[in-house]
């Protein structure tokens, strides 16, 4: 009977249109948080998540809501990130559930990501619960979004919730459309143990801590449980749910989401997507799990300093288990020494893991230019994947190069449509389709190389259509291309960590702009630092960073005290992420150089 009460549901939308400020009302209309410790995007505990307003991780939170039928249901709710990078974090938190609350801003309309998030419930085969939010800006039009839904989603809308997140309207009604419409899971409660990890979390105290959607069976506190595919077996010590601080209960049963702890430090057994099962009658089969994802960029990460490898080692580790889709393997270079290629799904996702491994792991880390994987068809027949650019072959060994290419939907406004085209173009991206969804918006599709996506197709979109384009892309296969690896020398040396591929119509160009934008980044030494670009022995572009003169606040003596240690500061701020290269210092940004160009 208390399954036929529970309702588990997903909260899916395109950035910014509203999912975790629904989610906050939800959360106080239910009273599962009082109005004192109410704070605006209260499932978005991350510090990260907080100052730049978007959600990273998926949030499970159980709430009770008392109906208008009279009776008490027990709501799991999942709160999910809606930017590209973290589909991963919505797909795994989509497979807990039997319904999705789709969210669609009322001014703003169906976006690239309402598309793509929407789709993957559907093809879990979810009940969709359309919200139609923001109905309090007054540039909302509710009607045409509504019908935007119907043409573009291809799903009823007639009942859609007309909401706003902010002001506390259609939120009960929201609700009842959760009781009535999502069905109550399925699940037998006699049958042995089985329950999907989702994801999970190291707690220094607890262990690792197993976020789960049991299928059937129940657990308890005591059960001998085993992981199915790593086949290591541990004591439950507490079974829970989140609401939204942690809260132990004395069992979990078939249709629950919640979490187990089990003193499991052993990082390597625990694996998202696996099974748990009791051990001593355990089940037969495992669940299907997740599919595992593909990289789509990879960067060297180095500790700043070479003493900490090993610490980042076992940070990358601990961070792997709250995130599924970072890969990393162990490498070295001979400017930066020890350190880790990472594979990640975006440029998002490789910003938010340094910002993580920094501020929860405690380390300072120097990261290099993303990068794409290239396979490359030597002359002698064989074939290799190359994921750093410092490890390109000698031109004169390749045959040819490919590149991964995407499939790249970009919806606009009919006026940007020329805007988006010339952009398109200029990134090497060749023509697919495009077609009028209405009569103002336009989905454009592109076939563009992916490290084109990656340099800075993203920034230029938004600013070439005022922030009115999105945009969503999927791998669409490998195609050959004419690609050549500049290397920088400062000082004479070669700087492995700087080296970086590109088309060879673009390369001197982007040799020349690179060598001026690190002259400005480097700082003055007290010698002459010469820096090239080359292609194989060929100099395409070279400039000084001149010696400087004489201590830089020298001049200052006896003069202006304030400003003496403003220099002075910002000299010390600006040494902590620096790296030694040789005789030369070299700064974070200075990696990051080759992205970012005009
Ligand atoms: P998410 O990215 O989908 O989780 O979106 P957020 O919940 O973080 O909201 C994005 C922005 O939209 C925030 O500045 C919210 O305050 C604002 N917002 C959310 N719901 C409403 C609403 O109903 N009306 C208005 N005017 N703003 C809203
Ligand atoms: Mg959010």
């Amino acid at each position: 009977d208390r399954q036929k009460h529970i309702r588990n549901f997903s909260i899916v939308a395109h950035i910014d249109h509203g999912k975790s400020t629904l989610a906050d009302r939800i959360l106080e209309l239910t009273d599962t948080i009082s109005k004192r410790e109410m704070q605006d995007q209260v499932l978005d505990s991350m510090d990260l998540e907080r100052e730049r307003g978007i959600t990273i991780k998926l949030n499970a939170v159980e709430l009770h809501y008392q109906a208008k039928d009279g009776e008490t249901y027990i709501f799991h709710l999942i709160d999910t990130p809606g930017h590209v990078d973290f589909t991963y974090e919505v797909s795994r938190s989509l497979a807990a559930c039997e319904g999705a609350v789709l969210v669609v801003d009322a001014a703003q309309g169906v976006e690239a990501q309402t598309l793509a998030n929407v789709y993957l419930a559907i093809d879990d085969d979810l009940e969709i619960v359309p919200v139609i939010n923001k109905i309090d800006l007054p540039s909302a039009e509710p009607e045409k979004v509504r019908k935007e839904i119907e043409d573009d989603i291809g799903i009823d809308a007639e009942d859609a919730v007309l909401a706003s997140a902010k002001a506390g309207i259609g939120i009960e009604e929201l609700l009842e459309q959760i009781v009535n419409k999502v069905p109550a899971p399925e699940g037998d409660l006699d049958a042995p143990l089985k329950a999907l990890v989702f994801d999970s979390v190291y707690d220094d105290y607890r262990g690792v801590v197993l976020s789960v959607r049991i299928h059937e069976g129940i657990v308890r506190p005591g059960d001998k449980i085993r992981l199915m595919n790593s086949g290591s077996e541990y004591e439950v010590t507490e079974v829970g749910v989140n609401s939204p601080k942690p809260l132990a209960r004395d069992f979990l049963m078939a249709g629950d989401v919640g979490y187990i702890t089990a003193s499991i430090k052993d990082i390597q057994d625990t694996r998202v997507g696996d099974t748990v099962t009791n051990a001593k009658r355990p089940a037969e089969k495992a669940l299907a799990g997740y599919r595992e994802m593909n990289p789509m960029v990879y960067a060297g990460i180095y500790p700043t300093d070479n003493a900490k490898f090993t610490d980042l080692r076992e940070a990358l580790e601990k961070l792997k288990l709250n995130d599924a889709a970072l890969e990393f393997e162990a490498e070295s270079s001979q400017a930066l020494g020890f350190g880790f290629r990472c594979g990640f799904l975006g440029l998002l996702h490789m910003d938010v893991v340094q910002e993580r491994l920094e501020r929860e792991f405690n380390l300072d880390l120097i990261t290099t230019a993303p990068s794409v994987t290239y396979h490359v068809l030597m002359t002698d027949g064989t074939e290799r994947d190359v994921e750093n650019p410092a490890e390109m072959p000698e031109a004169s060994s390749i045959k040819e190069i490919h590149e991964p290419y995407v499939k790249a939907q970009i919806m606009v406004p009919n006026d940007y449509v020329g805007a988006v085209m010339e952009l398109a173009q200029r990134k090497r991206g060749e023509f697919d389709t495009m077609e009028y969804l209405d009569n103002n918006r336009v989905n454009v599709v592109y076939h563009i190389p992916l490290s084109e996506i990656i340099f800075d197709f993203f920034d230029k979109l938004k600013s070439n259509t005022r922030g009115y384009a999105s945009l969503d892309y999927e791998i669409d296969g490998y195609r050959a291309s004419d690609l050549v690896k500049i290397d920088i020398l400062l000082n004479g040396d070669k700087v492995d960590a700087l080296s970086f591929i590109a088309h060879r119509d673009f390369a001197p160009a982007r040799g020349r702009e690179i060598a001026a934008k690190l002259k400005t980044i480097i700082p003055r030494q007290n010698f002459e630092i010469p820096v090239q670009a080359t292609i194989g022995a060929k100099v395409i572009a070279r400039t000084n960073i001149k010696a400087y003169r004489k201590d830089v606040t020298a001049h200052l003596y006896g003069g202006d005290r304030t400003r003496r240690m403003k220099l002075l500061e910002k000299q010390k701020a600006g040494k902590k992420r620096m790296k030694a290269v040789g005789r030369v210092e070299i700064p974070q940004e200075a990696f990051m150089a080759v992205l970012k160009t005009d």
